[in-house]
């Protein structure tokens, strides 16, 4: 009999350094992956991406000029496990649990034809200091996971954030007009022109950060934009 030593490890480092669920903390059990069943079947999903006229281009139409198509995989609200989820990502340094979500919202992207001409993966940049305080931007790992599943370029240069604001869920909604205006940049356009870019970030409210990145682009020419959120607030 052949003896394979990863049959061996798993159980033992399971049961030295046991993973847990990011969302409810109970011990992961084998062929989980960050998070447990439970919890990933008790996810909310929007079935937003193969319709147009769905919620979240309704929040966005009239506000960001002729985007091409927009949806959100999961419905945020208060105390839900996508709330959970979602600070998870944020706070718990938990890289590989973004890349995972990343990999889901690029398979439900990659299921609807909508999202075909897609070429190139534009996270919401964070400022300098908030990444670093963080570790990562959440928003620039989805993007890499959508990438490994659609197949897809990501650019984090041309776009950036160079204004530092205070946490979005620390403002109510005109606040966070206000507080988000203007603190996007284009650095590189020639790095956009002509491209059909997703503009990717973690949670969508008001849309005030996405209106913002988009009245950025308008310097570009020949740019055509889609958008994608992991969630959308309800
Ligand atoms: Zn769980």
């Amino acid at each position: 009999m052949k003896f394979h030593f990863s049959h061996f490890t798993f159980p033992l480092l399971q049961v030295l350094f046991p993973s847990t669920c990011a969302c409810c903390g109970e011990v992961l059990v084998r062929g989980e992956r960050q998070i447990c069943l439970n919890c990933l079947t008790s996810l909310t999903h929007t079935l937003y991406s193969g319709h147009d006229n769905n919620h979240t281009e309704r929040l966005l139409t009239g506000r960001i000029p002729a985007f091409a198509n927009a949806t959100s995989l999961l419905v945020f609200h208060h105390g839900n496990t996508v709330q959970k989820l979602i600070h998870a990502m944020k706070f718990h340094k938990n890289s590989e649990l973004c890349l995972f979500m990343g990999r889901q919202l690029g398979l439900e992207l990659l299921h609807s034809a909508r999202f075909d001409d897609i070429d190139l993966l534009v996270p919401v940049p964070l400022h300098w200091r908030r990444r670093l305080q963080r570790g990562y931007n959440q928003s620039e790992l989805l993007c890499r996971g959508i990438a490994e599943v659609m197949n897809r370029e990501v650019n984090t240069k041309a776009l950036v954030r160079h204004r530092y604001t205070s946490q979005q869920s620390l403002t109510s909604a005109a606040e966070r007009e206000q507080n988000v205006e203007g603190a996007f940049r284009v650095k590189h356009p020639e790095q956009l022109e002509g491209r059909h870019i997703l503009l990717v970030d973690d949670v969508l409210t008001t849309g005030a950060t996405l209106v913002s990145c988009c009245d950025a682009f308008g310097q570009v020419k020949d740019i055509r934009i889609s958008i994608a959120t992991l969630s959308i607030a309800s």
